[in-house]
């Protein structure tokens, strides 16, 4: 399990620096992964910006949203949204909050991201909207108190993505790489739509091709495909994460694990 935990560690931080190379994130914004022992726990990395967390910058937290570990560290401030949407899903595994510029414009008119192309599927049939003053009246924006993050939850209800007004997106996944794929894809698709709507009024995908681009949009071959991609991007402009396997290593390191009862076997014939 220790190998696991380093391993999702690390993938959190490639998580946080490829999302903010592809500019779902930048000074601002966090993912964070349930913990892959503890249901009860997340990680998230402490406050700073997301391209340039690194494996020491993670932490563990209860679904409170307090650290498990006392800490001098400075900590988001919003990190309730984590801890609410873990506990109000039990199948969300990875969550990610943003402020990309390309959900702003929806999240400012109110108009709802829908999907208009294949690849967009994967944000699922509706974006619900949430706007913090119809519970909570005047605020500083920010989801900073349990009840802020319970409400934002209910409006996620049983989808991917919630669009925040005049603040950003909150997307969720069963995955750490299904999240990271339906974060970019998300922003792909409000970029798509805001130039369609220059041609005239983009019509959504039908609930039939939702359903079956969707699927495919998060199959493992395919997310692992995307994740590939956006990894080898992310080394070739001298981002990745210090103390982190490339997945050069990472590759030559699940070889040497496959190989390993090959050579036993053979030892014992
Ligand atoms: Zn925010």
């Amino acid at each position: 399990m220790a190998d696991h935990l380093t391993d999702l560690i690390e993938e959190l931080c490639v998580a946080n620096r490829i999302l903010s190379h592809e500019g779902v994130l930048d000074a601002f914004g966090h993912v964070s992964v349930r913990h892959p022992s503890d249901p009860k726990r997340y990680l998230l990395a402490r406050s700073r910006s997301p391209l340039l967390i690194e494996p020491d910058d993670i932490l563990e937290y209860k679904l409170d949203s307090e650290p498990v570990k006392r800490t001098s560290v400075r900590l988001y401030s919003e990190r309730v949204i984590h801890g609410c949407i873990y506990q109000a899903r039990s199948d969300v595994m990875a969550v990610c909050h943003h402020h990309a510029p390309a959900v702003m414009p929806f999240c400012v008119s109110g108009k709802p991201i829908v999907p208009v192309f294949h690849v967009g599927a994967t944000i699922g049939e509706q974006t619900p909207f949430w706007d913090q003053a119809d519970e909570f009246g005047d605020t500083n924006l920010l989801v900073v108190k349990p009840e802020e993050g319970q409400s934002l939850a209910r409006t996620l209800g049983r989808h991917w993505v919630v669009l925040m007004r005049r603040h950003g997106a909150t997307v969720a996944g069963t995955s750490l790489k299904e999240l990271v794929s339906r974060s970019i894809f998300l922003c792909q698709n409000a970029e798509y739509q805001m130039k369609a709507y220059l041609l005239g009024a983009p019509t959504q995908l039908r609930p039939g091709e939702i359903k079956l681009a969707g699927s495919i949009n998060v199959m493992p071959s395919v997310v692992a495909r995307t994740w590939e991609y956006w990894s080898m991007r992310l080394q070739a402009a001298g981002f990745w994460p210090p103390h982190v396997k490339t997945p050069g290593e990472a590759e030559a390191k699940q070889t040497a694990v496959g190989a390993a009862p090959a050579a036993e076997k053979k030892k014992r014939v």
